[in-house]
């Protein structure tokens, strides 16, 4: 059951179309993520969501109620953005009472909502402080809490992190995580960080130029991504270009590799996407999916070893595990790579004749 529903989501701005028939249903308490590049349209959706903006075309509507054309205090979401955007000139807990004041909710139970919302954030004891007199990772943690306290059924964060150093957004995306399912609560969340959304989602969407390219969860997006852009976006790969053999064959500079199980009519340019620890050294005797290159480089990252294989016109990535007994190749060195059918993909592929 749907509990967010964008349907046929459209936004222009003048002649500029910036989000393109977008559809999306998102479950109760679910965590999704929209994550794109810089100027791909998260915001806008966003703030469509919100009701910052109109769309132009489609509806949305959150617990079966059509929302599209309401202001955003009359549809019950919460937002974080990225700057606190705290009040200055209120203390921690007057930021965190706002909008239950604005409700005009009694004041015994705006009282016990801030000191309950306060002992959640762990800032229990900072109610009196001013925003300047917090470090960025606490202001961001009242701004979660003043979009929680009104108990709203969506929570919208738009790149909460992005202003806070690597050490703090490692620890406030968990956080954020945990909060979000001990409350239960609905939450879509903007980042262009690909680390950051493989890590806390229930789904990603990876959006390009206002069009939703790939829905998954993390797992499915990071293995089997669909399209060059949503592999090439999410991690690290190396692409494979070449054309098929016939079955779920492949040739690819001079050799034969097999492919996921479907077949491609002979002849078509294919691509295939591989991540760089589906290769390993392919032990000898040989095994069948075998792929012939030179090691052009070795970088000893400690727990794992990166190598780079190159293959005629094609630079393939390896990572494999140190092992302590077995020094890696040299650079120069002649090497096979073994990597199983089902852990390439095949990328923007016409379907089938
Ligand atoms: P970023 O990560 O940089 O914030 P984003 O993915 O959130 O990017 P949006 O802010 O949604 O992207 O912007 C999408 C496109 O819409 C951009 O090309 C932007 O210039 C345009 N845009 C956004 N708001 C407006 C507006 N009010 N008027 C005109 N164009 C706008």
């Amino acid at each position: 059951m749907s509990f967010l529903t964008l349907k046929g989501v459209r936004k222009s701005f003048g002649p500029q179309t910036v989000v393109h028939d977008f559809d999306l249903e998102i479950a109760r308490g679910e965590f999704v993520t929209f994550l794109g590049p810089s100027g791909c349209g998260k915001t806008t959706l966003l703030r469509m969501v919100a009701g910052f903006e109109t769309p132009t075309a489609g509806t949305i509507a959150i617990d079966g109620r059509d929302v599209t054309h309401l202001p955003p205090n009359a549809r019950k979401v919460g937002m974080v953005f990225q700057a606190y955007a705290l009040f200055p000139n209120m203390t921690v807990a007057d930021n965190v009472a706002f909008g239950l004041k604005v409700a005009g909710r009694p004041k015994s139970e705006i009282r016990t909502r801030v000191e309950e919302m306060l002992a959640l954030i762990k800032l229990g004891h900072l109610g009196a402080r001013y925003p300047y007199q917090l470090s960025g990772g606490q202001q961001q943690r009242v701004a979660l809490a003043r979009a929680l306290a009104v108990r709203p059924q969506v929570l919208l964060l738009d790149e909460p992190l992005s202003a806070l150093d690597a050490k703090i957004r490692l620890s406030l995306r968990q956080e954020i995580r945990d909060l979000q399912r001990k409350l239960g609560i609905t939450a879509i969340f903007v980042t262009h960080d690909q680390e950051e959304a493989l890590s806390v989602s229930d789904r990603i969407v990876v959006l390009n130029e206002g069009r939703a390219e790939q829905i998954g969860t993390p797992f499915d997006i990071y293995n089997h991504p669909r399209t060059r852009f949503a592999a090439s976006f999410i991690g690290t790969l190396s692409l494979l270009e070449g054309e098929a053999a016939g079955g779920n064959r492949m040739r690819v500079e001079g050799q034969e590799i097999a492919v996921p199980a479907e077949a491609h009519p002979a002849g078509r340019p294919l691509t295939l996407a591989l991540r760089p620890e589906a290769l390993s050294l392919a032990p000898s005797p040989a095994r069948t999916n075998r792929l012939e290159g030179t090691i052009e480089d070795v970088d000893f990252l400690g727990s794992v070893v990166r190598m780079r294989v190159r293959l005629g016109q094609t630079t393939l990535l390896m990572d494999n595990f140190n092992d302590p007994s077995t020094p890696p190749p040299e650079r120069g060195a002649k090497v096979a790579l073994h990597f199983a059918p089902g852990d390439g993909q095949i990328l923007d592929a016409p379907l089938a004749a």
